[in-house]
């Protein structure tokens, strides 16, 4: 079987493990360095990524979280999980760190305040169509003063954007942005699908963790 921790500091810890659950996995909650030696992969759930890079520290998870990352560890990590994920933040804290590994920018609370948080369907590259195949399949995704990714390395690929301007629903400044991105074995979405139900984000995590 596939073994996937979930950072437990901070966040909605049991949500993710439900869908991981659901997606075939066993789990196992992560709080002390010594648990990550026996994990296929790993998810940093949502929360608030200055606190969960304070506690990290706190825990002394953050060095050896940092080798094991870049020893090619799966991870996903989900809204405040990207920006833990990501090489550089905007509108970060002033002494914020992130984990880094994934060639992104990604802007922390990029929607703003009158969008603070919203829902809306995307298309997203690489997970099953359910419950009927579609040429492109679609997810619920909620999110809740999330990143986005601004800018992406050649390495990274792009697996899904907010729809076009001009969809109902879509705040201007929201349009087209990036909001799902893999590079190799590194996952990561501004939403948060483990609260919708659907842990297709999910199967797609543990397929990847598998190898
Ligand atoms: N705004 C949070 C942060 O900056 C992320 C919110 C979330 O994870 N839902 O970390």
């Amino acid at each position: 079987t596939t073994t996937i921790g979930v950072l437990a500091l901070q966040g909605d810890v049991r949500e993710h493990r439900a869908a991981l659950e659901s997606a075939g996995a066993r789990t196992t909650a992560v709080r002390r360095p010594e648990e990550l030696a026996a994990l296929d992969g790993l998810v940093l759930p949502g929360g608030e990524s200055t606190t969960i890079d304070k506690l990290l520290h706190v825990f002394e998870l953050a060095a050896p979280l940092r080798d094991r990352i870049a020893a090619g560890l799966p991870v996903y990590g989900s809204c405040a999980g990207m920006i833990l994920l990501a090489d550089r933040i905007l509108d970060g804290t002033a002494d914020q760190r992130t984990l880094g590994g994934l060639d992104v920018t990604v802007r922390r609370n990029a929607f703003g305040r009158q969008v603070d948080s919203f829902e809306t369907d995307l298309a997203f590259d690489g997970i099953r169509s359910a419950p009927t195949p579609h040429a492109v399949p679609s997810v619920h995704a909620v999110f809740i003063r999330a990143p986005w990714v601004e800018d992406t390395g050649p390495q990274v690929r792009v697996l899904a954007r907010i729809p076009a301007a001009g969809t109902p629903g879509i705040p201007e400044a929201a349009a087209g942005r990036i909001v799902a991105v893999q590079q190799g074995s590194l996952l990561a979405t501004s939403f948060h699908p483990e609260i919708s139900g659907d842990a297709r984000v999910h199967e797609l995590f543990v397929k990847i963790a598998k190898g």
